[in-house]
């Protein structure tokens, strides 16, 4: 008997075959697992055997592919022979001439859905939580189990491109409405009695795609439907993608080319496209920064080791504006009692009526109940009262962004909460240690910069003052945690990190405008770097009078240190939009007009910066924005403002959106390598500016053939 499958016969001749992969949380699909499931497929062969029901002894049904072992090959046949030998079991459970039912006990992602998939039937527990889906394009890859090759041939090939292309998860009603399970269950016993009622009732079962008539529902690739269908969809996939990721498109020609092939020439042809995904730089910079450093960041590999674990019960939240209102939320979804205080108490009302606003629309979507609204509502009590932050935990203030208005509310709640607990500032700019200077106790403050909207962004940027002791860290890290977001770890310095390097690339994109760059162009250039959004857009949504204050104050406190700093070629632009009210989104115009049909580049812009006879190259365009970017998140790690490269990826990606498929701005320099980085920022500083000069740490790996690395 295999370790990983456990295999018992039952009175009535069903085989239960259950996946519980030894000493791993969950079942990952890989030798062990493949060699669990061929044994219990020998087991099946026995005469005495009439079906077999495979389930999972774990919470989750099976998790997905072993990433740890797929980063390991370095040879495109090793993928592909892994792929080929995953299929061959798989092929052979199906040919038994015997049922096999898929008993889907919890998630079922990946090639855990590949081997339900390879079942005669799936039956699932009806949980809205539990998941099914191929994820794995989220990652640069592509079902390599025969995920493109079963799907199309059981929903039909447009539903499997948008399952395998987009990668979302589907729950199990919506798996049985298209078909991708045959029933669902209130719960385990019934899912093993339905499971055993397959059996009896489909002695002789066989896949569809086995018996001589069959057709793909909705038509193969040659139908004139589906033929239609791929005329649009590589130009739509182009659109959202700008062709950065690889996968998208090998997904879609495995689908596509399995389309006009039998079974077995499609499973080869999707295990050479599975194979190119995993030999791509893409999904090595994915699977680097998005699996294996998230997870490391979730273990908590920036928290200080030895603080004893704790929770926030109750919070305070001073200021109730659009981000103490984000903040509230949030934390009260995750079961906090929070006292929102504002100096007025309609203002006050104003940041709980943000929640309320939130939780209606939920209710009328039917993802909430009135009931789970109203509980809600009532852990955020909203107050002009100092003393109602008494037996808070934790305190984190969201006022203006003003030295002396942060100073006095920090002393008034100080004066309430008990000694050890602690009190964060969320200023997007103001640097801690300054802002600590106005605490009685410096060690209890910290920065937590959550990202706006609060309740769609996942990461919160914690800053750590001079003063700041590990356990105010590790409890502010516990805090983040505790509701559900994404912890990065930083050192105090002016923009900290996230904002420091997110205005290089608005800043690169204002510079080529002064240059007399097309300003359509520049927008282009973002979006082709597989930035969210384009530089002159994104400028307007931060607002143009903001970013100009920061600067304007940046530089009063560089004068009062008796420092100076040159000025980004890019400022004059946001100075001169400025003065004729152009301030951004807010107002209605800065480098685009607003109006009701939506926005329009601000036609006067090629008139104040008429545009050059000659246009560069997009490829420099692209190289410009990103280059910025990586070099100056390079800088922070020099300068010891970052504390890990995983934070450094981490908080790029879910930060300010740096092109996912780079694996983050510090991936993006070990991905090109040190010494090419170098030289082409070299060229770029040659022809742009001293900006460009890379960072005294990446010519140092440059010249010692280094990488950046957490490894110790
Ligand atoms: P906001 O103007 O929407 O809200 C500020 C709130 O603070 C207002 O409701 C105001 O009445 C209240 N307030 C002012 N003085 C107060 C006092 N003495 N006592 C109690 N309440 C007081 O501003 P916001 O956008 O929510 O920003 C708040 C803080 O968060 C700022 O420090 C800002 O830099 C930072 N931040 C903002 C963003 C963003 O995108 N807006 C992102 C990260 C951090």
């Amino acid at each position: 008997m295999s370790s990983a499958v456990s295999l018992e016969v039952g009175g009535d001749g069903v085989l239960v075959a259950t996946m519980n992969l030894p000493g791993r949380p969950m079942n990952v699909v890989g030798d062990t697992l493949m060699e669990g499931i061929a044994q219990a497929c020998a087991k099946l062969a026995d005469p005495a055997v009439k079906g077999m029901i495979l389930t999972s002894g774990k919470a989750d049904f099976c998790a997905g592919g072993d990433l740890d072992r797929m980063s390991q090959w370095s040879k495109p046949e090793e993928p592909f022979e892994g792929s080929m030998a995953m299929k061959k079991v798989l092929r052979q459970l199906e040919l038994q001439g015997k049922p096999v039912v898929a008993a889907i006990n919890g998630h079922a992602l990946g090639g855990g859905l590949e081997i339900a998939l390879a079942c005669h039937a799936r039956i699932a527990i009806d949980d809205a939580r539990l998941k099914l889906g191929q994820p794995e394009v989220k990652l640069g890859l592509l079902p390599g189990g025969g995920g493109t090759v079963r799907l199309p041939r059981l929903v039909g090939i447009q539903a499997a491109l948008q399952i395998c292309g987009e990668g979302n998860d589907i729950a199990p009603a919506k798996a049985r409405e298209m078909g991708l399970v045959a029933d669902l269950a209130k719960d385990r016993d019934e899912l093993m009695a339905k499971a055993r009622a397959w059996i009896a009732a489909n002695p002789k079962a066989k896949q569809p795609w086995d018996q001589p008539k069959f057709r793909f529902p909705g038509g193969d690739s040659r139908t004139p439907a589906v033929a239609q269908m791929w005329a649009i969809a590589p130009s739509v996939a182009s659109q959202k993608t700008w062709g950065n990721y690889p996968a998208v498109r090998h997904i879609m020609s495995s689908i596509f080319e399995g389309g006009l092939l039998d079974f077995e020439a499609a499973s080869v042809v999707e295990s050479r496209y599975f194979a190119a995904c995993v030999m791509s730089q893409e999904s090595k910079n994915m699977i680097n920064t998005l699996w294996f450093q998230l997870n490391a960041i979730k273990k908590g590999a920036s928290r200080p080791a030895g603080v004893p674990a704790s929770k926030v019960g109750r919070l305070g939240i001073l200021g109730a504006g659009m981000m103490g209102g984000g903040i509230a939320y949030v934390s009260a979804k995750a079961g906090i009692d929070v006292v929102l205080l504002d100096t007025t108490q309609e203002a006050a009302d104003k940041g709980k009526a943000y929640s309320q606003g939130l939780l209606d629309k939920a209710v009328k979507k039917g993802r909430s109940t009135a009931e789970k609204r109203d509980a809600l509502l009532a852990k955020i009590q909203a107050t002009t009262r100092y003393e109602d932050l008494a037996g808070c935990d934790l305190v984190i203030e969201a006022v203006f962004e003003d030295r002396a208005v942060k100073a006095d509310v920090t002393k008034k709640a100080e004066s309430v909460l008990a000694a050890d607990k602690v009190f964060a500032s969320n200023t997007s700019t103001l640097p801690i240690t300054g802002l600590a200077k106005a605490s009685a106790r410096p060690q209890n403050f910290i920065g937590l910069h959550f990202f706006s909207p609060v309740d769609k962004m996942p990461l919160v940027e914690i800053i750590v003052g001079q003063a700041t002791s590990e356990q105010t860290l590790a409890r502010a890290f516990d805090y983040v945690a505790q509701i559900g977001k994404t912890p990065i770890v930083v050192n105090d310095s002016r923009g900290f990190y996230t904002s420091r390097v997110f205005a290089t690339y608005v800043m690169e994109g204002i510079a080529m405008l002064k240059e007399g760059v097309h300003p359509r162009s520049i927008e282009v250039a973002g979006l082709q770097a597989g930035m969210p959004m384009p530089p002159l857009a994104l400028q307007d949504e931060v607002s143009l009078s903001l970013s100009m204050h920061v600067q304007e104050q940046t530089k009063k406190d560089l004068a009062a240190e008796g420092r100076t700093l040159p000025e980004h070629p890019g400022t004059g632009v946001i100075r001169q939009l400025v003065e004729v009210g152009r301030i951004g989104k807010k107002a209605g115009k800065g480098f685009y007009d607003y109006g009701d049909d939506g926005k329009a580049l601000w036609p006067e812009l090629t008139r104040l910066y008429p545009t050059a006879a000659q246009q560069p190259a997009q490829r420099e365009m692209i190289d410009r924005l990103m280059f910025a970017q990586a070099n100056e998140a390079a800088r922070c790690y020099e300068e010891g403002v970052l504390r890990s490269v995983a934070d450094a990826n981490i908080g790029s990606i879910f930060g300010w959106g740096f092109a996912p498929f780079h694996g983050g701005a510090l991936q993006f320099i070990n991905a090109m390598g040190a010494r090419a980085f170098v030289e082409r920022s070299r060229g770029l500083a040659a022809k742009f500016g001293p900006r460009f000069e890379p960072a005294a740490v990446v010519v140092k790996m440059a010249e010692s053939g280094g990488r950046f690395s957490d490894a110790a």
